[in-house]
């Protein structure tokens, strides 16, 4: 029979209850013990959900307190010492790697921490030594895990981040020069270690991601799959489980040669056949006479139903080819992407409801999808008859369709794209109109989100207080920003975001052909999750959605005060968006609603303008090449035609989440945003090296301290950064800020870190 499978599920539970724990325990409101209870209640419910959904192949140890390469490096013992040398618990030495930790006499910062492939998830890197040596954990946390399961009278299929991509998404440590993948052989010995003990544990099957292989990969990594899988693939049967290797959000086309010479005798392999359809024929091809295909065809990335139809289709065309023993009927990737259940959207409209499916959807779509092609469509009748209505009214409604946007699209010119004159004429008029300082002090945005503000919130959506109330409220909390921030004297304000839940959240809700839910959370990184809005429609902007409070601000305020936006690629990305037309059509979309926001915040008084793109890299098809400049060329006219409306002396702020833009820092020039904040103080500042090597003639504001972490940064330490910056930067060129905004830390760490900052600011404009 034809075999469903789940390749990882959210963590998170129902109502985040993991974020709210893992926060109760960081501010010692719950107990290790109670901690830990927690996780294992989740893990067994999740693992429930999907035995009841009919999946045959359930994952374990998809589950991690923080995240799951950082579960690695603790099993692997690739603790670098300034964590372990502190003796603490595991679960807090894992904290300490993933969030930093200050107390007790104890004060490292977090390990760095960067985006999963193309996605919103956030990894915690390897990062290794030149002497690195790798030991298995005592009680390692697959077989736990496992057995957690089994006890549970649930049989699962560990899951396990494989060595190649450990190590290749790895970096070493700063002042080391280990090259990560040159230390395979001494890793192989603790994942043989590892799988012997996952067999003698009861599992019959491991799934082993190695994601990389979407990549176009150095030769040297690509080396390293034979000896590798060869090792690991001897264990199978006999001393270790079967291994199911799996790559997701990519094709593997490209790296058939190292499928041909060192994944045939694995035991199967899963491929992504959501995102990349096409490369099935050659994928049957290039399977090995007895090898698996695990076929992923519900999407583990967006909410979309799946079309039963299709995928049938797909699976079938495996099964001919294979016959049924040797397919299984997968998620595309972890559902690690997708919101725990659409039963508790309590709110969404029926139309777009039926549209659907998120994680516990998805794993009845895994087992109805599988059920057709073993038992024939009559035995799932009534389910295809249901899924071909649904996919049949979404393509046909009118939701989704506004023919006022398409002919404003249509409309769209070169000219539009483009601002009055070049920066050096920009900078003249922004210099007179703006009079700010050398090394001018800025935020990313936003402050704090305390308690207060999001009860106030919650009883606003509620209906408990009134528009007028939350009005007034909200203006209080600009006021009394702008006064710390006079107190802080920083240069450029900002009015704080108090009244944004979320930077691409707030917009959806303004924006029509946008749908929002209540509860579809998804893990952005450690306790962090996001509730991205969908995209069901053409999007049009049927009021000003900021202009507002920014005015306000701005009209209490005696600096200037800048303006804030997401932009396109980011409310594009950060929003579950469409499958049903291109991207770059659901950009332009966004961009000419925002070139409308930006003009009017002009009309306004705003002469600052900050418009955020962080999710521009993720973007970035994840391999080099045609795909990659096409995706880049709409992307940096999208953002253009958001930004191009104002006049000179108007400045267009833009900021990013990451600093390596090293291979696509053509794009980054070509936004031609006057200031460009960018996330830097965990990089080295080598990576700055780029802009003196392309002449960038712009400016820019390398994060001088990570807002990630409590932690606050001395005044000598963001005095030292900044001389490194210099190094790479033009004095006149350097803007002083943290690396990203500062919604998720506390007022007391904010204010010292701010007024150490601006210290080391005022230091330099007195040396220059
Ligand atoms: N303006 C946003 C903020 O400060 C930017 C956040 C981001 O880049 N992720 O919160
Ligand atoms: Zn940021």
């Amino acid at each position: 029979m034809v075999q469903s499978s789940v390749l990882g599920f959210p963590r998170m539970g129902r109502l985040r209850d993991l974020k709210k724990a893992n926060e109760s325990y960081w501010g010692g409101k719950l107990s290790r013990e109670d901690l830990l209870a927690e996780g294992k209640r989740l893990r067994l419910e999740h693992w429930k959900i999907q035995k009841d959904a009919g999946v045959d192949i359930i994952p374990s140890n998809d589950f991690a307190y923080y995240d799951h390469v950082l579960d690695h490096i603790q099993m692997f013992n690739a603790i670098p010492e300034r964590y372990s040398q502190h003796k603490l618990e595991p679960i807090d030495e894992y904290f300490a790697m993933g969030r930093g930790h200050q107390k007790d006499g104890i004060d490292v910062p977090s390990l760095e921490m960067v985006k999963w492939f193309d996605s919103n998830y956030h990894y915690v890197k390897p990062t290794l030594q030149d002497n690195q040596t790798f030991t298995l954990a005592q009680d390692p946390k697959p077989v736990r895990e496992f057995l957690e399961a089994k006890e549970a009278g649930i049989i699962t299929r560990p899951v396990l981040v494989g060595p190649v991509s450990f190590l290749a998404l790895g970096k070493a440590d700063r002042g080391q020069s280990v090259d990560p993948i040159s230390l395979l052989e001494k890793l192989l010995p603790v994942y043989e270690e590892l799988l012997q003990k996952l067999k003698e544990a009861g599992a019959e099957t491991v799934q082993i991601d190695e994601p990389v292989l979407v990549f176009d990969l150095p030769t040297k990594v690509k080396n390293a799959f034979k000896p590798a899988y060869e090792k690991l693939s001897a264990l199978q049967g006999n001393k270790g489980p079967q291994i199911v290797l799996a790559t997701y959000f990519g094709d593997v086309v490209h790296n058939f040669d190292i499928i041909d010479s060192a994944l045939q005798n694995t035991y199967g392999l899963h491929v992504d056949l959501v995102r990349n359809p096409e490369q099935l024929t050659k994928v049957l091809e290039h399977l090995g006479p007895k090898q698996i295909l695990s076929a992923g065809v519900v999407d583990g990335r967006n909410i979309w139903k799946s079309n039963f139809k299709k995928a049938i289709e797909t699976v079938e065309t495996a099964v001919q080819k294979l016959g049924k023993e040797r397919v299984i009927v997968a998620t595309s990737s972890s559902l690690l992407h997708t919101p725990h259940t659409l039963a508790s959207e309590k709110k969404l409209d029926e139309e777009v409801r039926d549209w659907f499916s998120f994680a516990s959807e998805k794993a009845t779509e895994v087992s109805v999808i599988a059920k057709a092609v073993t038992e024939g469509a009559n035995s799932v009748k009534s389910e295809l008859e249901a899924n071909a209505k649904s996919v049949q009214s979404r393509a046909t409604s009118k939701r989704t369709n506004n023919p006022e946007v398409k002919k404003r699209q249509e409309a769209v010119t070169k000219e539009q794209h483009e601002r009055q004159s070049s920066f050096t004429e920009r900078y003249e008029q922004q210099k007179k109109h703006l009079k700010l300082p050398t090394f001018p002090t800025t935020t990313i945005g936003s402050f704090p989100q305390t308690q207060d503000i999001r009860i106030q919130r919650n009883k606003f959506t509620k209906g408990e207080i009134t528009a007028e109330e939350y009005e007034k409220f909200i203006e209080k909390e600009i006021r009394d920003v702008i006064a710390i921030q006079d107190e802080l004297d920083l240069d450029v304000y900002v009015h704080g975001e108090p009244e944004r839940n979320d930077m691409v959240q707030y917009f959806g809700e303004r924006l029509e052909g946008y749908a929002f839910t209540t509860h579809a959370w998804v893990q952005s990184y450690g306790s962090r999750c996001v509730r991205p809005p969908i995209i069901v429609g053409d999007i049009s902007r049927p009021a000003p959605m900021t202009v507002k409070e920014s005015k306000y601000a701005a009209s209490v305020s005696k600096k200037p005060m800048k303006g804030m936006l997401t932009g396109p690629i980011t409310c594009l990305r950060w929003s579950f968006f469409r499958d049903d037309v291109h991207q770059s059509v659901q950009a332009q979309q966004l961009a000419l609603a925002l070139r409308d926001e930006v003009v009017d915040l002009e009309a306004a008084g705003i002469y600052v303008i900050q418009i955020d793109e962080p999710a521009l890299r993720e973007g970035l098809p994840l391999r080099a090449g045609a795909e990659r400049e096409k995706y880049l060329s709409w992307a940096v006219d999208s953002f253009k035609l958001s930004a191009a409306g104002v006049k000179d002396s108007t400045q267009i702020h833009s900021h990013f989440c990451y600093s390596e833009f090293q291979d696509f820092f053509h794009a980054i020039a070509a936004l031609d945003a006057d200031v460009l904040s960018i996330e830097n103080s965990k990089s080295d500042a080598k990576l700055l090296k780029v802009f003196i090597d392309e002449a960038y003639p712009r400016h820019i504001g390398p994060g001088v301290y990570d807002i990630h972490s409590p932690r606050i940064p001395s005044e000598q330490e963001i005095k030292d950064r900044l001389a490194e910056m210099l190094q790479y930067l033009k004095p006149e060129q350097l803007w002083v800020n943290p690396d990203c905004g500062l919604k998720t830390r506390q007022w007391k760490e904010t204010k010292q870190a701010l007024t150490n900052m601006v210290n080391a600011a005022k230091f330099n404009r007195e040396k220059y």
